[in-house]
């Protein structure tokens, strides 16, 4: 702001009003009424340009006074790349967004009328807490963060291929972020929806099945969440995964003891209980997806692989679409 108002005053608006009246052209309206018209042409356009620089000098337009004279100062402004903060969501921002420093520095998404959706890869990064990187859970030789993060990639590029879709990874897994890091990445760039992408894990190989966990109802965006969770149910179901709990939607509560409390959807009495952070903190309805067990052979046949990750993705991507009320591309 303040860089704004110092530009200002260096160089003025080239809108300035002109001096339009002397004597001499007093003298010349008399003579030639047509010149009357002229002037009083003149003074309108001296007046709407006063006008327009009154507004600018409000401190609400300062940013497009800065960026009409000095561009390169608003670029200055912008955050410096740090991976490990929020800004990762410029980093993952479509190659095509807007130029215009006013719209880039702010919410990217409300400008250019696409929808915003964020999907959340689960894991990566070296997390400091357990001096090792974050691959999730391991088994049969497979890694949980491979297969979720093939997977979200595959998505983004679906969407991103899409039009109608401005999505972002809420990490690219270059540095470890909490889950409600992640969140608060996806709600600072205006994501519409968010789908974290997990895989369940269980000692023993016979655990099996999809599972989501939605929004609970203490949140505002729980109805919304329920309805994505269901689309997604229908779609993991028709793969052929089995549906866990009642019909897959679930709610997931920690309770005093930090110990997970699963509740099924139809449960809709509204707890304080703290949920999935990156539930809690992204703004918008969220569906946390256990997509099947990484400890079950058949679950993986079907999730794994770079056939299984891209299936996983167009299931996706049909869901969001269906959630928005749209028909998928191509
Ligand atoms: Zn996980």
């Amino acid at each position: 702001m303040a860089k704004g108002r110092v530009v200002y005053h260096k160089q003025p608006p080239a809108d300035a009003p002109r001096s339009v009246s002397t004597a001499g052209a007093r003298q010349r309206r008399r003579r030639h009424p047509w010149l009357r018209l002229l002037v009083a042409v003149l003074a309108l356009a001296a007046a709407a340009g006063a006008v327009y620089g009154l507004w600018l000098l409000h401190p609400v337009h300062n940013d497009r006074l800065l960026a009409a004279f000095a561009p390169q100062a608003a670029a200055e402004t912008e955050p410096a790349q740090d991976a490990a903060a929020p800004s990762d969501a410029q980093t993952d921002a479509p190659a095509d967004a807007p130029a215009d420093p006013n719209q880039a520095a702010a919410v990217p998404p409300a400008g250019d009328g696409r929808i915003v959706v964020a999907v959340d890869p689960g894991h990566g990064g070296v997390n400091p807490n357990i001096g090792a990187e974050d691959f999730g859970s391991e088994a049969n030789g497979l890694r949980e963060v491979d297969i979720t993060y093939a997977t979200a990639q595959a998505l983004v590029d679906l969407l991103q291929a899409d039009t109608r879709f401005s999505p972002l990874l809420t990490t690219d897994g270059s540095a470890y972020l909490k889950p409600s890091e992640r969140g608060a990445v996806a709600k600072a760039a205006g994501a519409q929806l968010l789908v974290s992408i997990h895989l369940n894990y269980d000692a023993s190989a016979e655990p099996s099945g999809f599972e989501c966990y939605a929004a609970p109802p203490v949140l505002s965006t729980n109805a919304e969440s329920v309805r994505f969770g269901k689309l997604l149910v229908d779609a993991f179901g028709q793969l052929g995964l089995r549906i866990r709990g009642n019909n897959g939607v679930r709610y997931l509560y920690y309770d005093a003891n930090d110990n997970k409390v699963i509740l099924e959807s139809t449960d809709t009495t509204p707890r304080s209980d703290p949920t999935f952070t990156v539930l809690s903190s992204c703004g918008c309805p969220a569906v946390l997806c256990e997509e099947g067990f990484i400890s079950n052979a058949g679950d993986m046949a079907l999730l794994a692989g770079d056939g299984g990750c891209q299936q996983a993705a167009e299931l996706y991507y049909q869901c969001i679409c269906a959630y928005f009320n749209l028909e998928p591309a191509g």
